[in-house]
């Protein structure tokens, strides 16, 4: 096992660290930086993401040839840990979800032509874009074998309906990547659609108000009453939608778990830099052992996040689906990140609980990372399933030759 980067993936995280320290977090201290959504405002995101571009940090998931920076997912790792450092790190370097998956996606499985409409705007960071799956009750959540959304031929065309919701970024994407059922067939009956904001047969119902804050463009709930598509934007094969699927949401999880690295050990900065200055009943709040107790407990969680996420990462560069390791870093990320939130806004006692740090911003986003792409129990019923056919085999280690 080797823990080593390259001295260029080094050179890459250390210039990512400095582009965020002098760019992109003396933006959050301004509020007139934010939307109403409490998101940075689109004409301030605008010109760091110019100054991102310059700088050679862009779209780290996407290939060269599309405007990217065709790196593996081993150096997302590194990348977007130290781009969350800042709230509106991800969105400044073009690597923040829903587009990082969308890039991804299309990058792998998208055709040629597809790739030049679907893809490159939004790796230019023209256009953003919408992964719609979730629908409302009795539709798919949790279950994908329960979407209803149904795409039907007729002369020539698929003719969509349905129901949607929790769509994020549907708001302002121009670029959308739908799920919908194209037969009963329980492995193959979900196809994935590509369409434009711009085509009839669809509207926005509401921008759904939630704890916040909120990506661009929110979270949406969607109607579909005859979106026509044709079969050239059909994304992979009639039937190939759960594969589709699973090919971008494992590593959309992964790419979240390594953004809230990044939030997580930023809790850990403001809180250590409060202890160190702030003093009660005679010492240092840094030298109480109950104080440095709640630190060390939250840093080597982030540890244990970081080499479950690294190992994850590996396993998806050698071509591995990764699933076991996927589900155990969600799990456990978010639940790092929701406590190092939590113990830093204890530690800053009231300036915790304030809008003086970006403390409660990370908090209330924290309580989302539960739920996104997977809730927790779900992630751990996978795991039982693994444990289930694998017995004492669901440890073992990967020997040469084999992932
Ligand atoms: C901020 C945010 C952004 C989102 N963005 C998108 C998006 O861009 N596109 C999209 O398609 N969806 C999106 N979603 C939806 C998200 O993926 C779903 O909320 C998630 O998959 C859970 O589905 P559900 O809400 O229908 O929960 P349900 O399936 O109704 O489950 C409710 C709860 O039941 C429990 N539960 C469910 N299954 C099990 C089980 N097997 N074992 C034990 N307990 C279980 C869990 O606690 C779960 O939270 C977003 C959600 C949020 C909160």
């Amino acid at each position: 096992m080797d823990f080593t980067i390259s001295p260029e993936l080094e050179a890459l995280r250390m210039r990512t660290r400095a582009f965020i320290d002098t760019h992109v977090i003396p933006l959050e201290a301004e509020a007139g930086n934010y939307d109403a959504y409490e998101n940075i405002k689109l004409d301030v995101l605008e010109t760091v993401r110019a100054k991102a571009q310059a700088a050679g940090l862009w779209a780290p998931q996407s290939p060269k040839e599309f405007g990217g920076m065709g790196l593996p997912v081993m150096a997302w790792a590194v990348m977007y840990e130290e781009a969350n450092r800042s709230i509106f790190g991800p969105n400044a370097l073009n690597c923040q979800a829903p587009d990082d998956g969308n890039m991804n996606v299309l990058s792998k499985v998208g055709t040629p032509a597809q790739k030049e409409k679907w893809l490159r705007p939004i790796v230019a960071g023209k256009v953003r874009s919408s992964f719609v799956m979730t629908e409302p009750h009795p539709g798919g959540g949790s279950d994908p074998s329960m979407i209803r959304t149904k795409a039907e031929k007729h002369g020539g065309k698929w003719w969509i309906s349905g129901h949607k919701w929790f769509i994020s970024g549907a708001a302002e994407a121009s670029h959308f990547i739908l799920m919908a059922r194209t037969s009963d067939d329980p492995r193959t009956g979900l196809t994935a659609f590509l369409f434009h904001k711009d085509q009839p047969g669809w509207r926005l119902v509401r921008r759904i108000g939630n704890l916040g804050p909120e990506e661009h463009g929110g979270t949406c709930e969607l109607i579909f009453d005859g979106l026509e598509v044709a079969d050239e934007d059909v994304l992979m094969g009639v039937g190939d939608g759960l594969r589709m699927t699973q090919i971008r949401l494992g590593p959309a999880r992964l790419t979240h778990c390594m953004r809230w690295l990044g939030l997580a050990r930023r809790c850990m900065e403001i809180a250590q830099d409060y202890v160190s200055r702030r003093e009660g009943f005679g010492i240092k709040l840094a030298d109480r052992e109950s104080v440095q107790i709640k630190l060390g407990d939250v840093a080597h969680q982030i540890q244990i996040g970081r080499l479950l996420t690294m190992h994850a990462a590996w396993k998806l560069d050698q071509g591995d689906k990764a699933r076991k390791e996927v589900s155990m870093a969600k799990i456990h990320v978010a639940d790092t990140l929701h406590r190092a939130a939590d113990v830093a806004i204890q530690l800053n006692g009231a300036r915790g609980y304030s809008k003086d740090t970006v403390l409660q911003w990370i908090y209330r986003w924290a309580r989302a990372a539960r739920i996104v792409d997977g809730a927790s129990e779900v992630h751990s019923m996978v795991l039982a399933r693994f444990l289930r056919q694998e017995g004492t085999d669901f440890w073992r280690w990967s020997t040469d030759g084999e992932i």
